[in-house]
């Protein structure tokens, strides 16, 4: 029997590792018994290179009224880590039946796609994912290659989150960091390079995961996906139903704000918006007690419009105190077609309340939903190219090539 969580909706986590995977600091029981007390009720079984099924353990455990999984995989190596599901595990042969890894994913991918036979609805996501190498520069010689070409269509999903905070907002699709006192590094920003890729075409969805290698420090639900779900009771979750919903992009990832978005028409993250000179936005966000936003940006496009920016600082009156931070109809206007993400974060806060002592605790509150597509012209969606006022980032940048960059942006 579902006790909490929002209805209609289930929490997912689509990667997480225990026992099995050989790299993990808890047993297969601890896993299941830290995802069900994130209350995560979707949790596909991702251990590295191995098809098994957590099932057996959330049965034994007396937590099959909390919590599902399907027997799947991650398919490691020294390139791109894939996660996929269903699988049927194959005791006693090797790795239970899993396939072999590929340095190329799009093999990986197909072959994940056709292993133990075609199946319509699977899921694929690339984990984690080197968006240089396999989007834009995929043999690393500094020069735009297109990456591995066609990857974008073999996926359902990347990770645009995966353990530690957003950068969604940061504007850069790549930054300098200080690796030591003495040296710096040119670091890549996933999630702005898939707002560039989705002006270029792309459509796999975002993911938000845990990638959980121990409960405590790297433990489950620093992030999570809500998507929505036919019965609220986890045993009665059908991964077909997940599966379908998380290709279509119905989807918001979150890191504790509960986020919801929509047009005023109804259509929902994932959906295409017909709307000449643009839409309306129905955009609410909840939180519990120990976690708050001040900030609710719309990317138009992948563009942090100042028009469609809320603080609280600039709109106290457009935001709460209680459990409901922000409940608005926001205009949108748009000239064009437009991919709408609405962004809410905490910039002046964290989740220390929650989690004390962990890394996890100075991660903000942030949730975004996948975006809603706006067809403005009536002639479909089009993307529109805009890399956002930077190039797609190659491999090999420079410290000081990456420092001129960001110098000529912030002309
Ligand atoms: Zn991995
Ligand atoms: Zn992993």
């Amino acid at each position: 029997m579902r006790r909490w969580g929002p209805a209609g909706l289930c929490g997912a986590d689509c990667h997480n590792h225990s026992t099995l995977s050989g790299d993990n600091t808890c047993g297969t029981d601890d896993r299941i018994i830290n995802l069900a007390a994130e209350q995560i009720e979707f949790a596909p079984t991702t251990e590295h290179n191995r098809l098994y099924d957590w099932q057996p353990h959330i049965d034994r455990l007396g937590l099959h009224d909390e919590l599902t999984t399907v027997p799947g995989l991650e398919l490691t190596g020294s390139g791109a880590h894939l996660n996929a599901f269903p699988f049927r595990p194959a005791p006693f042969t090797q790795d239970n039946g899993a396939p072999v890894w590929n340095p190329d994913p799009r093999i990986s991918a197909i072959t994940l796609r056709d292993w133990q036979g075609a199946e319509p609805d699977r899921w694929i996501q690339i984990n984690h994912p080197d968006m240089v190498a396999d989007f834009i520069d995929r043999d690393g010689d500094g020069r735009v290659d297109g990456g591995f070409a066609g990857l974008a269509q073999l996926i359902d999903g990347i990770e645009t989150q995966n353990y530690r905070g957003s950068e969604i907002l940061g504007g850069q699709p790549f930054r300098i960091q200080r690796a030591s006192s003495t040296r710096e590094t040119v670091v890549y920003v996933r999630e702005v390079i898939r707002l560039q890729m989705l002006n270029q075409g792309h459509r796999y969805a975002a993911m938000a995961v845990n990638d959980a290698h121990s409960v405590h420090g790297n433990g489950v639900d620093a992030w999570r996906m809500y998507m929505p779900s036919a019965s609220d009771e986890p045993s009665a979750i059908d991964w077909r139903e997940n599966s379908r919903h998380a290709k279509a992009g119905r989807s918001i990832l979150t890191s504790g704000p509960f986020l919801q978005a929509e047009t005023t028409d109804g259509i929902q993250p994932g959906g295409m918006a017909r709307g000449a000179g643009g839409v309306s936005l129905r955009i609410k966000v909840q939180c519990t007690t120990w976690i708050d936003i001040d900030r609710v940006q719309i990317l138009a496009n992948g563009l942090p419009r100042p028009d469609l920016n809320f603080t609280r600082q600039t709109h106290p009156d457009r935001f709460g105190d209680g459990v409901v931070k922000f409940d608005a109809t926001v205009p949108v206007s748009l000239t064009e077609d437009t991919h709408l993400i609405v962004v809410a974060c905490g910039e002046h806060s964290d989740l220390s309340l929650g989690y004390g002592t962990s890394p996890q605790a100075a991660i903000r509150p942030c949730a975004y939903n996948n975006p809603i597509f706006v067809d403005v012209d009536g002639s479909g969606f089009a993307p529109n190219g805009d890399r956002l006022g930077w190039p797609l980032p190659v491999k090999q940048l420079s410290v000081e090539e990456a420092r001129k960059l960001i110098a000529a942006r912030s002309q």
